[in-house]
C-alpha cells in the first residue's frame, strides 16, 4: 500500500512556521567546525584508491626554462583552459593531484554517479571534440572519459604531471616566472600559472566523538573502496557487500545517487538522515543520434545560453534543456505574469511573491511524490523536504525514494540532529547503537574554509605578499580572475564572476576563453608581466558587493553549505560568495565585450 496522500495544502503562513521549525532542529551553534578535515590520522581517507603513483624523478627546471603556462588541476577548468590555449599555440602544463585528468569525475567513482545538470551543457567541448553523449544525464565513467578525450584531443597530455600535489607557489620577479613546487621534489617554472583547484574538492567528515575508533571499515564517497565493495563504477553490483551491515551518513546530492546501487548490494542498508533533500523527477533518456547528428553548428553556446537565461530568471522563445532546473525558473516567470495581470504589479515584492508563491507550489508536489512512491507512512514523512527548494542542492532522480521500499533498507531519520556518535562496533544515533561492518561518508566537501587551506597551497606574490594573508578578510580579485599583486596568475571559478551554480562548467569555459585572450594579447605584445592594480580591484570587489547578489547565504534556510550552516557569514567570507550584480548572462556579455575589445580594461600589460 502506498503512503497516505500528503496533508497539504497548508496556508503560506503554516508553511513558513513549519520551515523554520524544522530548520530549528537542525541548527546547532558549532556551524563549519562540526566538521573535520580529512587528515591526520585520517589521511587515508584522501588516499587515491584508483592508481598507485608511479615513481618518477623529480623535475627540475632551470631558471626561465618550464612551460609558457602551468595549471593547477586537471579537472573541467585545467582541461578547457588548457584546451584554448593549446589550440591558440601556447605551451601548456597541467599537475594533477589525482592520477589522470577528470577533477572530481577523476574522484567521485562512486556506483551511480551521474551529471545532474544535462549533459548536452554540462560537457565542455562536445562539438570540438566530436562526442555525443550517450544520454540527457550521463553516468560518472563516461564524463571521467570525456576529460581524457579533451585531454587527447588537445595534446594536454604531453606535457601533463599526474598523481602530483602542488605544495607552495612563488612569483620570481627577477626570472619574470612562477615557481611551482610539489610534494615530488619538482621544482617546475611557468610564465603563467592557472588554478582550478575546484569549490567542492577536500572531503570532510563529520567531527563525531569515537570517529577513530571504530573497528570496521569505512571510506568516503570521493574515494569509494571497490576493493572491498567488489563491483565497479558503471553500477555493477557490490557482490563484497551481499553479507555486511552497511551505514551511509549523508542524504545529500552524492548519498541520493548511490543509496539506489547500495540498496540493491547490502545486506542491510542504513541510511542516516539529518535532513532530507528534494528529490524530483530525472527522467533520463538516451540521446537520439540522427537528431544529434542534425544539430547546427554553434549549438552548444546556444544551449548553454538559452539554459543560463531560463534558469536565472530571463526570457527566451523555447527551453532547449527542459530539466528540472528551468522548470523552477519557468514557474517563477508564469506566476509572476499571473499575478501581474491580477494586480499589474512588477515590483521587486511582487516578483519574492511570484518566487514564494511557485516554490510553495513546486515544493507541495516534490512531498506529494514521496507520498507516493514510499509505502510506509512514516518512513514518507520523515523523506520530506521542509525548506524553500533552492536552499539546498536540488536532487533529481527516479530511483532513491523508492530504495527505501526494500525490507533490506532502513531510513534511521535523527530529526535534524545527525548521528551523534561512533563506536569501535558502529554508531548512534537517536541514543540507540546501530552495529556495522562499514561506515560510508557521504558527509561532502569543504566550502566554508579558506581557499588556501582548501587548495592544500598557499601562493607568494610580488614582494613576498601570501595569498592567505591577502585573502584573510575573504577573496579580492578583478573578474574572479585576476588578484593584485599576484602577476601572471589567474583564478579559474566561478566567484566574483557569473557566479552560475546551476551549470559550473559554462563559468569555466567563458574563463577559458578570457585567459587565451589575455595570453594572446600578451605575448603579442612581448609582455613579461601581466597584472592588476589593488584599486581596480578594490572597485570590482565594492560593485559586487553593493549588487549583493551572493550564492547561497540566505540564513532562513535550512542549514547547509549553501548557507554557512545557518549562521549569518563574517563580512569577508560573504566575498567568497559574490556573483556579477546583474547576473551571469549580463556577466557572459560584459566579458565578451571586454575581451574582444583589445583595451583589457583595468590590466596591465608589464
Ligand atoms: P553534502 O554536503 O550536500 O551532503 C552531506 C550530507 O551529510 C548532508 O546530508 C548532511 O546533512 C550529512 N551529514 C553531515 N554530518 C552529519 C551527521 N553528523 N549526521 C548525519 N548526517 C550528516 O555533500 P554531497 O557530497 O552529497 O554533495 C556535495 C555537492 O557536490 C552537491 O551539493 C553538489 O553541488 C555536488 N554534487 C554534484 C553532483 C552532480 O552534479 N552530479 C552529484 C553529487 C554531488 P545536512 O543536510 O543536515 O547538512
Amino acid at each position: 500500500m502506498l503512503g497516505a496522500m500528503t496533508t497539504e495544502p497548508l496556508t503560506a503562513e503554516e508553511l513558513l512556521a513549519r520551515y523554520e521549525a524544522e530548520r530549528n532542529k537542525r541548527l546547532r551553534p558549532d556551524g563549519n567546525d562540526q566538521y573535520i578535515e580529512a587528515a591526520g590520522v585520517f589521511t587515508d581517507y584522501l588516499e587515491d584508491p584508483h592508481i598507485e603513483a608511479p615513481n618518477r624523478e623529480p623535475i627540475i627546471d632551470p631558471v626561465g626554462g618550464g612551460v609558457t603556462f602551468a595549471f593547477i588541476g586537471g579537472g573541467f577548468a585545467g582541461l578547457v583552459v588548457g584546451a584554448r590555449l593549446a589550440e591558440a599555440g601556447h605551451q601548456v602544463r597541467i599537475i594533477e593531484k589525482g592520477g589522470d585528468f577528470g577533477g572530481t569525475w577523476y574522484w567521485n567513482r562512486y556506483p551511480g554517479a551521474q551529471c545532474d545538470t544535462a549533459a548536452l551543457i554540462y560537457l565542455p567541448l562536445l562539438e570540438e571534440t566530436g562526442h555525443m553523449p550517450t544520454e540527457k544525464y550521463t553516468h560518472g565513467p563516461e564524463i571521467y572519459e570525456h576529460c581524457q578525450r579533451i585531454g587527447r584531443h588537445f595534446g594536454l597530455y604531453d606535457n601533463a604531471v599526474f598523481s602530483t600535489e602542488v605544495t607552495d607557489l612563488t612569483w620570481d620577479d627577477d626570472a619574470k616566472q612562477w615557481i611551482i613546487e610539489t610534494n615530488r621534489g619538482d621544482r617546475l617554472r611557468a610564465k603563467y600559472l592557472g588554478a582550478g583547484t575546484g569549490p567542492l574538492h577536500r572531503p570532510k567528515l563529520p567531527g563525531l566523538d569515537g570517529i577513530k575508533d571504530f573497528k570496521g571499515h569505512s571510506f568516503h564517497t570521493s574515494r569509494w573502496d571497490y576493493a572491498y565493495t567488489g563491483g565497479d563504477p558503471t553500477g555493477a553490483v557490490m557482490d563484497g557487500l551481499a553479507d555486511k551491515r552497511v551505514g551511509i551518513i549523508g542524504t545529500g546530492a552524492t548519498a541520493v545517487q548511490c543509496v539506489p546501487h547500495l540498496a540493491q548490494s547490502c545486506g542491510e542498508l542504513f541510511v542516516f538522515q539529518r535532513t532530507p533533500s528534494s528529490i524530483d523527477e530525472r527522467n533520463n533518456h538516451p540521446i537520439d543520434a540522427d537528431w544529434f547528428n542534425a544539430l547546427e553548428p554553434g549549438w552548444q553556446e546556444k544551449w548553454l545560453l538559452n539554459f543560463t537565461t531560463l534558469q536565472t530568471g530571463g526570457f527566451t522563445d523555447e527551453d532547449l534543456v527542459m530539466d528540472g532546473w528551468t522548470d523552477i525558473s519557468q514557474r517563477i516567470r508564469d506566476q509572476l505574469m499571473i499575478n501581474a495581470e491580477t494586480d499589474g504589479d512588477f515590483s521587486p515584492a511582487a516578483i519574492q511573491r511570484a518566487y514564494h508563491d511557485s516554490d510553495n507550489e513546486k515544493m507541495a508536489e516534490i512531498r506529494g511524490r514521496v507520498d507516493t512512491i514510499i509505502a510506509d507512512d512514516a518512513t514518507a514523512a520523515a523523506l520530506k523536504p521542509w525548506y524553500r527548494q533552492l536552499c539546498k542542492r536540488p536532487c533529481f532522480h527516479d530511483h532513491y525514494l523508492q530504495a527505501f521500499n526494500n525490507p533490506n533498507v532502513h531510513l534511521v531519520d535523527t530529526e535534524g540532529k545527525g548521528v551523534e556518535r561512533i563506536t569501535e562496533a558502529g554508531l548512534v544515533a537517536n541514543s540507540d547503537e546501530y552495529e556495522l561492518d562499514c561506515i560510508i561518508y557521504a558527509s561532502g566537501f569543504e566550502v566554508g574554509t579558506s581557499y588556501t587551506r582548501r587548495s592544500g597551497f598557499d601562493m607568494t606574490g610580488r614582494d613576498g605578499l601570501r595569498l592567505s594573508d591577502y585573502w584573510a578578510e575573504g577573496m579580492l580579485s578583478l573578474h574572479g580572475i585576476h588578484v593584485a599583486g599576484f602577476p601572471n596568475a589567474f583564478v579559474v571559478g566561478p566567484t566574483q564572476g557569473a557566479n552560475l551554480i546551476s551549470n559550473v562548467p559554462h563559468n569555466l569555459t567563458e574563463a577559458a576563453k578570457t585567459i587565451t585572450a589575455i595570453i594572446d594579447h600578451a605575448e603579442a605584445k612581448g609582455a613579461t608581466e601581466v597584472d592588476v592594480s589593488a584599486d581596480v580591484e578594490a572597485a570590482w570587489v565594492k560593485r559586487l558587493e553593493e549588487g549583493g547578489r551572493t550564492f547561497g547565504g540566505d540564513p532562513s534556510c535550512t542549514p547547509g553549505y549553501y548557507n554557512n550552516e545557518g549562521h549569518e557569514a563574517e563580512p569577508g567570507s560573504l566575498r567568497n560568495r559574490l556573483g556579477y550584480p546583474e547576473g551571469p548572462v549580463a556577466y557572459f556579455d560584459y566579458i565578451s565585450e571586454w575581451r574582444s575589445n583589445g583595451e583589457f580594461e583595468g590590466l596591465r600589460f608589464g
